[in-house]
């Protein structure tokens, strides 16, 4: 019984899977968001989705309809609500976006795109807040009297955390901007005579199909580029907040120490509010390595293992 091809699947033919029609008739606010090189191959030749890519396209489903199932419970006091709006271009038939959220109330629309992510950034990524204005633009050729706003509701199931990025206005100079985007995208990918695949390199690179023979970077590189450089500084920056804690840690430990010794030197606890704190005596064994080897060097052969794990140098 293979549990990995049946949950493949279970997840392929379910509504868990991406349902969002053929995707190579049309360019939608997900494409103008990222780089058109990877919008045009993704569309000439999709990529199987591999058992991964399922699992991720099943949490954001899942994380839709707990959304639902609360604006469900509050929908007395809620504007109306439509989930998985599809907004079209007036002019442009073949640009459209399917809206996670419409909200609409007599003068206002609001769109809300809901991300299911594996941490969730101190800013929304560039690409999202592309998206967004993207539906915002659409939903306003729609309804051009209403006010149109927008907001990213980011959910990290695993963490338990949840964020909104809040007070996007539909704006006519962003939404020009990507309606060419788009407009270049739907050109390359009907003119595979004359392909012009513009690129726009980004952290997503890392998990591109069609990064091996990417133009952005030099092919035959020793050490493949990517341009991971905020997110690298964010690691740095953590790090160094880490050693900061350790230390400040390590401090009030030792400060807890001296305290409960000085006020309970026998029985070593004390009572803090409702808590009780105490010092512990705990036991560990352990091998005198260079002993056994000088000693023993037979056993020492006979016993030693080496294990390999991974470690990131900067
Ligand atoms: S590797 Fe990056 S720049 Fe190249 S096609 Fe993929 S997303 Fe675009």
């Amino acid at each position: 019984m293979d549990l990995m091809q049946i949950l493949k699947d279970g997840l392929s033919d379910s509504p868990f899977s991406d349902s969002l029609g053929d995707r190579s008739q049309y360019i939608g606010a997900s494409d103008v968001a990222g780089c058109p090189r990877k919008a045009v191959l993704t569309k000439l030749d999709a990529p199987e989705h591999d058992l991964g890519t399922l699992i991720k396209f099943a949490r954001g489903h899942l994380t839709e309809l707990m959304l639902i199932a609360g604006l469900k419970k509050h929908s007395k006091s809620l504007p109306k609500w439509k989930h998985q709006y599809e907004a079209k271009s007036k002019m442009r038939k073949h640009i459209k976006a399917h809206l996670d959220f419409l909200f609409t109330s007599k003068n206002v629309l609001a769109v809300l795109e809901v991300k299911s992510v594996d941490g969730i950034p101190a800013d929304p990524y560039e690409g999202w807040v592309q998206q967004v204005h993207m539906q915002m633009g659409l939903v306003k050729e729609e309804y051009p009297d209403k006010a149109v706003k927008g907001a990213i509701f980011a959910i990290d199931l695993n963490q338990g955390e949840a964020r909104l990025f809040n007070g996007y206005q539909y704006d006519g100079q962003i939404y020009e901007g990507l309606l060419q985007k788009a407009e270049s995208i739907w050109k390359t990918l009907n003119d595979q005579a004359n392909p012009n695949y513009d690129t726009e390199k980004g952290p997503l690179c890392a998990w591109c199909h069609y990064r091996p023979d990417c133009p952005a970077y030099k092919a035959n590189e020793a050490i493949p580029e990517m341009p991971f450089e905020k997110e690298l500084n964010e690691y740095r920056g953590l790090k160094e907040q880490g050693k900061t804690l350790e230390a400040e840690i390590k401090k009030l430990k030792a400060f807890l120490k001296s305290g409960i010794k000085n006020a309970n030197p026998d029985d070593k606890k004390v009572r803090v509010g409702e808590e009780e704190i105490k010092i512990g005596i705990w036991k560990r064994s352990s091998i005198n390595s260079q002993k056994l080897q000088t000693e023993y060097p037979d056993v020492y052969e006979d016993c030693l293992k080496t294990a390999s794990y991974e470690v990131l140098r900067v």
